[in-house]
């Protein structure tokens, strides 16, 4: 299938892509990676007369470690993303997720910016990001606004990215020490989202679990947090018991639907397998 005819533009700096971004309006879209949104112009979901191409603007690529946070920009590809030393070491769960995104091809050509804009309710990242308490630094004419994932993700395919803004970041901060991050996943066999998802950011201090933020993907209609398991942690020695045991309360937030991905005890089961993994290996991490 083929998309509707469009006009090609190349942005050579973010100043470039805001001003062409104003100049045609609801009529453009920002091309990234392509690999969600080429999708849905070759099924005319969406027919943008204009495509503004951000994939050569340096500013927009690459990986540091500043302030206390891992800085990633909007461009980053996911395979660079999977193979960061400075990631893995920092905010494994981060690696984890990049590392299982779709296969070589998509990884290879999609974004962390464009996974942001999209906020597919299958994507891995969104929940690593509510997880992780990352920051979405998003750029529009009047200068960059900072906002919480938690705050960023607002419904499927949703978020609180403004007309004409950009995503141009991401920050994750890095966990104190102590701290184990984790993400696990059941894909979809033939797209390779997530069926569920679940990411854990795990502190342990002296043997017990001190704070705890879990957040799944997949089996919900945007990355969400499971409180449930979150306050069931909290207190209870870091052991593999006390993750099964709290990842019990994974259900607690979610209606589950029979359909064709399996019926919904089938889902209640996998979501609290999940949930138990994630904060297991979380934990694991934590404890060196
Ligand atoms: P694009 O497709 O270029 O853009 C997507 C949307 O975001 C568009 O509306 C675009 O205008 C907007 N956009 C992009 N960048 C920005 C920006 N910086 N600022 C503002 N708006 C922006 N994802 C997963 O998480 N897990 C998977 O397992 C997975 N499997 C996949 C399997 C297949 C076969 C395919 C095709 C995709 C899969 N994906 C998966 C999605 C993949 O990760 C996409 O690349 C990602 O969702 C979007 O990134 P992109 O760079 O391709 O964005």
């Amino acid at each position: 299938m083929y998309p509707a005819a469009f006009e090609y533009h190349r942005a050579v700096s973010i100043a470039d892509a805001l001003a062409l971004m104003e100049r045609y309006g609801g009529e453009a879209k920002v091309l990234a990676g392509g690999h969600s949104l080429l999708p849905v112009m070759k099924l005319r979901f969406a027919s943008p007369g204009h495509l503004i191409d951000i994939g050569r603007i340096a500013a927009l690529s690459g990986i540091s470690e500043s302030q206390g946070h891992v800085v990633i920009g909007a461009m980053t590809r996911h395979a660079d993303v999977a193979s960061s030393a400075v990631v893995a070491r920092t905010v494994p769960a981060v690696s984890d997720a990049a590392s299982m995104i779709g296969d070589v091809q998509v990884r290879n050509c999609g974004t962390m910016g464009g996974s942001m804009a999209h906020a597919d309710p299958g994507a891995d990242l969104p929940a690593v990001m509510v997880a992780l308490n990352a920051q979405i630094v998003v750029t529009g004419k009047s200068g960059d606004r900072t906002i919480a994932a938690d705050a960023y993700f607002t419904g499927t395919f949703s978020t609180s990215l403004g007309a004409g803004e950009l995503v141009t970041q991401v920050r994750v901060p890095v966990p104190a020490t102590g701290s184990g991050s984790a993400y696990e996943k059941h894909a979809d066999a033939a797209s390779g989202y997530a069926v569920v998802g679940v990411a854990a950011l795990v502190t342990v201090v002296g043997g017990k679990v001190s704070a705890a933020k879990v957040a799944i993907t997949g089996l919900s209609p945007m990355a969400t947090r499971l409180t449930g398991v979150e306050t069931a942690l909290v207190g209870q020695p870091a052991t593999a018991d006390s993750a099964a045991i709290a990842a019990r309360a994974a259900g607690s937030v979610l209606e589950l639907y029979d359909d064709a991905q399996g019926s919904a005890a089938y889902k209640s089961n996998l979501v609290v397998v999940y949930a138990t993994r994630a904060v297991n290996h979380a934990m694991q991490r934590a404890n060196g």
